[in-house]
């Protein structure tokens, strides 16, 4: 049978990103390609006793549907942690999503309609880019710096594109720079967005995860009007097989959330929720968090310190201040794919920054994950990928 499929299914059938995150499953290739948290560092135990409680107190109800919005006791945990983030929330503001990935796709669907531009930061996060995509959207890059996204380039993509439906971006720790936008400029995009009538989406999962500098609020928190929508997740700061996020935004927009997150799963895991609502009442999240990001500020320090000693003095790199990625930006116009080619063909994997552009991407780039390799992974890796930019005549 051959199917005619919609237009929301790619027609390619490979990329050179999926083939390399094939290649990384390799036990023998060192990967710096995944976005994949240390798994040693998952409270294991501390998820079972929540978990055994739940069954103990709550089995039926916790088997049985369950309200679409969400559990309403994580409901008002998640208000009180967004609070504790400089972000006015009630339990009313919040909907419990499938992971923040499946916010970002129902809000999405909620905003577009086919041909309709979304601006984005570029590069940005991938699967953002296709769930863009396969709603039918124009996506229109805005260029960044180290201080996030240009707001003197957004004003101009906002004038070229007055009828945009939203500004999609990553304040903290960006996917895949690992850059973070200052309290100024975020102060700065809200009142640009407002003043064109542009609607904001944040997408937030890394926030937490800050091991140096200090933390700047949420762009939802400097939201006056409520046309800021703010994605975040526990991912990061629990377990990303969990798969729980949220969505922080007025209750006549989580009204029309509703709507399509019933058309999609009905409502999210109700065991799940009860599990993290449980693991947040009985265990200290904060002293958690603190734990991963202690050894990640250790890992990105090594690799930071690596890359400085063995890669050509012009390349250059990010300096993130939490989260789990930095950019690497090659002088010239080596080609991103090629250079990752080269890489894997010494067994270290990294994503080709072609993969995360809207628009043409910047020859020589790519990204590289510190959360997820051990100390000699990352030396032994850094070194090779050194070895690799001096065979190819990088100063
Ligand atoms: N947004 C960004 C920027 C991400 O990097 C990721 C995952 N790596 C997600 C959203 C999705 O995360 P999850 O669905 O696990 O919450």
């Amino acid at each position: 049978m051959t199917f005619n499929y919609a237009n929301a299914v790619p027609t390619s059938t490979t990329n050179a990103t999926e083939a390399i995150l094939k290649a990384a499953a390799d036990p023998e290739v060192i990967s710096f390609a995944g976005g994949l948290p240390a798994p040693e560092l998952f409270p294991v135990a501390a998820v079972k006793r929540a978990t055994d409680r739940v069954f103990a107190q709550d089995g039926e109800q916790v088997l049985q549907y369950a309200g679409t919005l969400g559990y309403p006791k994580l409901q008002e945990q998640i208000a009180h942690l967004m609070r504790g983030r400089k972000v006015k929330a009630t339990a009313e503001n919040i909907g419990i999503a499938t992971g923040s990935q499946q916010a970002i796709d129902l809000v999405a669907r909620m905003l577009i309609n086919p041909g309709d531009v979304v601006l984005v930061e570029d590069p940005t996060y991938l699967a953002a880019l296709d769930v863009f995509r396969a709603a039918g959207a124009q996506v229109v890059g805005v260029a960044m710096d180290d201080d996030g996204m240009r707001m003197d380039d957004l004003q101009q993509k906002l004038t070229a594109h007055p009828a945009a439906k939203f500004i999609y971006t990553i304040p903290n720790f960006q996917n895949p720079t690992g850059r973070t936008m200052t309290a100024a400029r975020r102060q700065q995009l809200v009142k640009l967005a407002d003043q064109f009538g542009v609607p904001i989406v944040e997408d937030d999962p890394y926030g937490a995860i800050r091991y140096a500098g200090t933390t700047v609020p949420p762009i939802k928190h400097y939201d006056r009007t409520g046309s800021v929508v703010s994605i975040s997740s526990f991912s990061k700061m629990l377990a990303p097989g969990l798969r729980i996020g949220w969505i922080t935004a007025d209750p006549a927009f989580l009204q029309k959330y509703t709507f399509l997150k019933q058309n999609a799963d009905l409502h999210t895991d109700n065991l799940t929720q009860y599990i993290i609502a449980q693991f947040l009442t009985d265990e200290d999240l904060p002293a958690h968090v603190h734990r991963i990001t202690a050894v990640y500020e250790q890992r990105a320090k090594l690799m930071l310190a690596e890359i400085d000693r063995h890669f050509p003095a012009d390349v250059y790199h990010s300096q993130p201040e939490g989260g789990m990625f930095i950019w690497v930006q090659v002088p010239g116009e080596l080609d991103s794919d090629e250079l990752a080619q080269r890489c894997l063909e010494k067994n270290v994997a990294v994503v080709p920054g072609s993969a995360f552009y809207a628009g043409k991407a910047q020859p020589g780039t790519f990204r590289l994950n510190f959360s997820n390799m051990n100390d000699d992974q990352i030396k032994t890796g850094i070194q090779r990928i050194g070895k690799v930019l001096k065979e190819l005549g990088v100063q």
